[in-house]
């Protein structure tokens, strides 16, 4: 069974989750409508991979005989100056979803609750990457700067991106 301090904290982030999911909606329906297809695809598939993370606390907390609780999602912001804006408002908000897990973390050891712990590894390795990727593609943008042959390069870059299923859910389906 999941502890109610533990339970109360993995809901909290399943609404940080789709929190992201809407963010990144928010951004792929901006740039959709700015012109940007590549950039808006961009976010589309990050859009996805929210609701994945999301999907995964879901159907842990009903593993573990807990009970989700869905909240309210909060307002997102609407609009950018530029896909530089919007990637670095990414690795911002990525950070703190990173600062969060990491305090998931520590209430699963404080709590003893290994399972959750466990289950959280994924979770950090993930946001490694998600860094990872909005750092590189912060350093592209920043390289190109106003150049439209470059810019234009760089949005066919990521309309190549597609979505790939999460490990943690690919292995549910078992
Ligand atoms: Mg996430």
């Amino acid at each position: 069974m999941l502890t109610n301090k533990v339970q109360d904290a993995l809901n909290a982030q399943i609404n940080a989750e789709f929190w992201s999911a809407y963010l990144y909606l928010s951004m792929a329906m901006h740039f959709e409508a700015e012109g940007r297809a590549g950039v808006a695809n961009w976010f589309h598939i990050q859009f996805k991979e929210e609701q994945a993370h999301a999907q995964i606390f879901m159907n842990y907390v009903n593993q573990r005989g807990g009970r989700v609780e869905l909240k309210p999602i909060d307002a997102v912001p609407t609009s950018w100056a530029s896909p530089l804006d919007a990637f670095k408002a990414t690795l911002e908000h990525e950070q703190k979803v990173t600062s969060l897990i990491n305090e998931l973390f520590a209430l699963a050891e404080a709590e003893h609750d290994y399972a959750t712990r466990d289950r959280l590894t994924w979770f950090i390795s993930e946001q490694v990457e998600e860094e990872d990727n909005c750092r590189q593609l912060i350093d592209k943008f920043r390289l190109v700067g106003d150049n439209g042959m470059g810019l234009y390069m760089l949005d066919n870059e990521l309309a190549a991106r597609t979505y790939t299923e999460p490990a943690p859910l690919a292995s549910s389906a078992e």
